[in-house]
């Protein structure tokens, strides 16, 4: 019933078959279902009365034996109605899906939770990843419950503090090569070919975007199956809006939904290739050989997925925008003082993006739109510092204070009696 197959040649591949790529064309997996056998397992289940989470979603998922699930609670994120922002930008409506709230802060875990599932139901002992951060930290917790042995390939220079503290706490061995994060997947991609016993779970594994396709499931129950206009959010290795959409398809294709949002990709100015193919009305993309971008999770310049990618954005009649790292900040400190949602960069792409977009006139005036934020903002403390306020330091003294807040030496107020 579950099995996979290559999206250009149609080469199909069993469940259990741990094959990254089409071995006759090359070209990337994905992850097919009988959707009629579905349709009837789901007649047949509670799904709709549990609570939202990726595994509310477990008979949409690849998986043999909920037994065997790797879990820590991954899903269930806020979908936070924003009206200052609104306000601010002019939208009509406009939520932020908040994948900060994950357990490891982004929504990688929606992907790990399958994806080591899938690796213990292969008896896999060794997983593996090539990682801007996000990803590792995400694989190396998963990892540990599951009592596997992790290992992580993150590129040279700057990193942020927050994911690589995190990586390593879990107890991944993390190498840091020299080379940026595309080097870094190439370098994965051969090592996993070469030694089958350890098993890649960057997104070109299809059983990850299976799970983060519950990011779109949710999206959709939480405002009660009627799907917004657009969906936007950061592209980086383009997995994730590659699986979205996968997600509103086959809710669409199960009846569960009746229209299908407009996927709008993201990306950094500096590491651009997705949103530069679309703008240019091209089928192919032309890759970045030294990607720059102050965010780092999608300075990315050969993004994997980038065919399913343009797929998805052309398919659901969308767009793609790019954005400059000040926007990128600008929206990141808009988001945190507007509505209380402390994002990361990368994330705080999609509201510059929406900004953007909506400026140009390029969005409708009566769409509802929804942001992805992917990650957290701890994750990158050191920006936020950088583009905030620094703390006064004043003597413990109430005058030094009130002098510093402005605040009036007022008489204290006596008690008046009656
Ligand atoms: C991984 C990640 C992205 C990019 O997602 P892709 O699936 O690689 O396009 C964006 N933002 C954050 C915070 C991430 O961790
Ligand atoms: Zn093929």
């Amino acid at each position: 019933m579950i099995y996979q197959a290559c999206i250009a040649c149609g080469e199909k591949y069993g469940a259990d078959e741990i094959v990254y790529s089409c071995k006759r064309c090359g070209d990337l997996l994905e992850v097919k279902y009988d959707y009629d056998l579905l349709e009837a397992k789901l007649k047949k289940s509670d799904w709709q009365s549990l609570p939202l989470s990726v595994w509310r979603y477990k008979d949409f998922m690849p998986i043999r034996d909920p037994s065997k699930i790797v879990s820590l609670n991954e899903g269930g994120t806020g979908l936070h109605s924003c009206q200052r922002l609104v306000n601010i930008l002019g939208v009509k409506h406009l939520y932020v899906k908040n994948e900060g709230e994950n357990p490891t802060g982004s929504f990688k875990d929606r992907g790990m939770t399958v994806g080591i599932t899938k690796a213990v139901e292969l008896n896999m002992k060794t997983v593996i990843c090539a990682s801007t951060g996000n990803t590792s930290a995400s694989l190396a917790a998963y990892a540990a419950k599951a009592k596997l042995q992790c290992i992580v390939l993150i590129p040279s220079g700057k990193i942020a503090y927050g994911k690589l503290a995190q990586a390593m706490i879990y107890g991944a061995k993390v190498v840091q090569i020299r080379g940026n994060f595309d080097h870094a997947l190439k370098m994965v991609l051969e090592l996993s070919e070469k030694h089958r016993e350890v098993y890649l779970l960057n997104s070109i594994n299809p059983y990850r975007l299976e799970g983060q396709k519950s990011l779109a499931y949710e999206i959709c129950d939480q405002l009660n199956r009627e799907p917004p206009d657009r969906v936007v959010l950061p592209v980086g290795n383009a997995g994730n809006i590659s699986a979205i959409w996968k997600g509103f398809t086959e809710f669409h294709k199960l009846g569960l939904i009746d229209k299908l949002p407009k996927m709008t990709g993201i990306q950094a100015e500096g590491a651009a290739p997705i949103a530069r193919a679309i703008k240019n009305g091209k089928d192919k993309i032309v890759p970045i050989n030294k990607p720059e971008t102050i965010a780092t999770a999608i300075r990315i310049g050969a993004p994997i997925s980038w065919k399913k990618a343009i797929r998805a954005i052309r398919e659901s009649g969308g767009t793609a925008e790019t954005v400059t790292d000040e926007e990128i900040l600008e929206a990141q400190k808009m988001l945190a003082r507007s509505e209380g949602l402390f994002v990361e960069p990368a994330s705080a792409s999609s509201i510059a993006g929406l900004k953007k977009l909506f400026e140009a006139g390029k969005i409708d005036k009566d769409e509802t739109v929804v942001c992805v934020t992917t990650g957290h903002g701890l994750k990158d403390p050191d920006i936020a510092i950088k583009i905030s306020e620094k703390p006064s330091e004043v003597d413990a003294e109430i005058g030094s204070i009130e002098k510093l807040l402005g605040l009036s030496r007022s008489i204290p107020a006596t008690v008046v009696s009656r």
